[in-house]
């Protein structure tokens, strides 16, 4: 089959489309036909060496596809109720190592069936992206309508859908982006104030400003901030008094070590730094969240953007897009397209 190998730590460059041996299924798992793989920013953590990597390696570890072998499922390693999957089953994943494959073996215990009105394609964009949006906005802080939150990178792929989520539950966004064509974007969502970032003369200055000006002084009740090192101290400073800091990837570069002191002195604040195995780390709860956001696709309340298709082939341009802030939405590989 063909793969996406990255030979070694680095930049996009290092990505090389190989043939490899197909991969074999054992007891648990699940040998599937790979339709549409997902571009996620771990993949960048893993390719360039921030994330330990084994090198080489095949690349990615999200998509969606067709069972063609079943090996003995049940409940190998997850200890609860893994259901059946057969072949011919349409799947999605998010932790399958080797994703940017024509095949990849996948656990059953991490698979999730996609509901026959869900394209694959979309089902791949509310994978890794709308799971940690769920998880985000229902347990990391939970959105109690009447909130104001601060969803940074608001076009972005988990920046879209936790938009509407957020909006779904009654809370109230304010988003930053970096051009005019991903406000546009953010404000269908459902943004109502947004805010180019990259236009401000001093980002950890001038955001809270603006932000305490659009919440009567206070602050927001939350920070959902995937951009890192850039806007940490920003979101601090938009917070309200016992406000919550989701810090949940560093898109712009991981933050720096931090003094707890600065939670106090900015009003008995929470700072959280979660990531999606925690929050689907049951069968039961990957399923509970599965079904809520699938379903909500299927039931057209949840909308899926995908912003840009690659052939398999050219990952390393999917790759410098995605780092290069020249994407929105969901990225997706096709394999032999
Ligand atoms: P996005 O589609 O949000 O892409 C990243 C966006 O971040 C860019 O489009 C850009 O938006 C913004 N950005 C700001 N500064 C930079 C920079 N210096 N370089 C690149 N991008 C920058 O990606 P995803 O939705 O896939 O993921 C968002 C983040 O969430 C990632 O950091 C990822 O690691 C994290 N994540 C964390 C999970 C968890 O459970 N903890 C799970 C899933 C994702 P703009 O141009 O508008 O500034």
């Amino acid at each position: 089959m063909h793969a996406i190998v990255a030979r070694e730590a680095g930049g996009p460059d290092v990505l090389e489309l190989r043939e490899v041996p197909d991969p074999t299924p054992g007891p648990g798992e699940l040998l599937v036909r790979v339709e549409v793989a997902g571009v996620n920013f771990i993949d960048t953590y893993q390719r360039s060496g921030v994330y330990p990597m084994d090198f080489p390696h095949v690349v990615g570890s999200e998509g969606a596809g067709v069972v063609v072998a079943a090996g003995t499922t049940g409940t190998a390693g997850s200890g609860d109720e893994t259901p059946a999957f057969a072949v011919g089953d349409r799947v999605v994943w998010t932790d399958a190592p080797g994703s940017y494959a024509g095949l990849v073996v996948v656990p059953a215990r991490s698979a999730v069936h996609v509901p026959a009105a869900v394209a694959l394609a979309d089902a791949t964009a509310v994978a890794l992206q709308g799971l940690t949006a769920h998880y985000l906005c229902t347990s990391s802080y939970p959105v109690r309508p009447g909130d104001q939150v601060l969803v940074h990178a608001g076009a972005g792929g988990v920046g879209l859908l936790l938009t509407q989520m957020v909006t779904a539950r009654g809370g109230h966004v304010i988003s930053t982006v970096s051009t005019p064509a991903k406000a546009e974007l953010s404000r269908g969502a459902g943004a109502e104030h947004v805010i180019e970032y990259t236009a401000l003369g001093d980002l950890t200055h001038d955001l809270p400003e603006i932000v305490r000006g659009l919440t009567g002084g206070e602050g927001v009740a939350a920070v959902y901030d995937s951009v890192g090192r850039d806007t940490f101290d920003a979101s601090l400073a938009s917070l309200r008094r016992r406000g919550t800091l989701v810090l949940f990837g560093g898109s712009s570069g991981q933050v720096p070590a931090f003094d707890p002191q600065r939670l106090n002195a900015g009003g008995s604040l929470t700072l959280t730094r979660p990531t999606l195995k925690d929050f689907t780390a049951t069968r039961a709860e990957l399923d509970e969240r599965a079904a809520e956001v699938l379903g909500a696709v299927a039931g057209g309340t949840l909308h899926v953007r995908v912003g840009a298709t690659f052939p398999l082939a050219e990952a390393a341009d999917a790759h410098r897009a995605l780092e290069g802030r020249a994407t929105t939405g969901k990225v997706l590989l096709v394999p032999d397209a």
